[in-house]
């Protein structure tokens, strides 16, 4: 059974925070952050349809004009969410460039902003190419608290982390995949067709036994009979982004919420434990914070980033640290 994205960090550890999640199918990808974006090809920058970005430090929000840059001459709307801050952040970028060449002639692009605050996201703005970038309201359904985007296949999940400022952390959970047993087909005397589809998808949607799926020619069969035969289905991959978050309790709970039983987390590692006393002034993990909050969380794997090019010296350091405090071999810290 395959999952619907796979994911990398844009950067080396040591450079700009970053995720890539690119889907499997269908040319589309999702970032989460905008810092340097340098490593990733044009036709890659040119797939991502929506940006999430944590909080509005440099490096986190640089890549936005390299995004633009390559956006602009495509159609379509680029979806942006962000913490308080981010549609004026976006209209300020805006600002900087002139704008009196776009006309209703110009190419259809438009970027769609909302900020997500008080646990939700508010209103959506949008800056449409052909109106010069004008800020005017959009209508978009309201979403759930804690969600930032929820599709057929997907919810991301949001939370607001402390780190001087407000910083999101996300967690992407696909729906639960459902795969075809061809043997259980085969003994209901049912053959693979386009009725499917509408069957898989009355699984994920956990509708009740009874409820009947026509298999081709008016030839109904309760979902229940189809699932315990036909049906094999598992959970959907999670992936969770943590970063620039100070360590206290609050914290804490919202990361291991988040990162609870996550395929993949990615998590800042900023510090060694021994320079836990910066760690702390500058509101960002130590490499043994994140990986024992990993392990807490349940997480099956972890991939730590945002190193401090002080350990540049030792580059192997917090991965190492983070790793250790993930399996339980490394010692807490008092
Ligand atoms: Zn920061
Ligand atoms: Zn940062």
């Amino acid at each position: 059974m395959s999952w619907l994205v796979q994911s990398r960090l844009v950067n080396g550890p040591f450079g700009d925070p970053g995720v890539y999640v690119d889907f499997l199918f269908g040319r589309r990808a999702i970032l989460f952050d905008l810092g340097d974006l340098s490593p990733l090809a044009p036709r890659e920058v040119l797939r991502v349809s929506d940006v999430f970005v944590s909080h509005r430090h440099m490096d986190h929000f640089v890549g936005f004009d390299r995004l633009l840059r390559l956006r602009l001459n495509r159609p379509g709307v680029l979806r942006m969410v962000g913490p308080p801050g981010l549609i004026g952040g976006i209209r300020a970028k805006l600002d900087s460039y002139d704008w009196n060449l776009l006309g209703e002639g110009s190419v259809d692009f438009g970027i769609e902003a909302a900020e997500f605050a008080e646990g939700r996201l508010g209103p959506w703005t949008g800056f449409r190419a052909r109106d010069a970038f004008r800020a005017c309201p959009v209508a978009r359904a309201e979403l759930s608290e804690g969600v930032v985007l929820a599709e057929d296949d997907l919810t991301i999940e949001c939370a607001a982390l402390d780190h001087g400022v407000p910083c999101l952390a996300f967690a992407l959970q696909e729906r639960a995949q459902v795969s075809v047993l061809p043997e259980g087909l085969a003994q209901l005397g049912l053959s693979v067709g386009p009725w499917l589809k509408a069957a898989k998808s009355a699984v994920r949607r956990g509708e009740p036994d009874d409820w009947l799926i026509d298999a081709g020619d008016g030839d109904t069969r309760p979902l229940g009979l189809l699932r315990e035969k036909a049906f094999r289905t598992a959970p959907g991959q999670r992936l969770a982004y943590v970063t620039d978050t100070a360590f206290h309790d609050a914290n804490a709970s919202h990361i291991r919420n988040l990162a609870q039983n996550a395929h993949q987390l990615y998590i800042e590692a900023v510090f060694l434990d021994e320079d836990v006393a910066e760690a702390n002034l500058r509101r960002h993990l130590t490499a043994g914070q994140a990986g024992r909050l990993a392990r807490e969380a349940g997480a099956r794997r972890i991939t730590t980033f945002h190193h401090s090019p002080r350990y540049l010296d030792r580059p192997e350091a917090l991965a190492t640290e983070a790793c250790e405090a993930f399996e339980g071999t490394f010692p807490p810290l008092d």
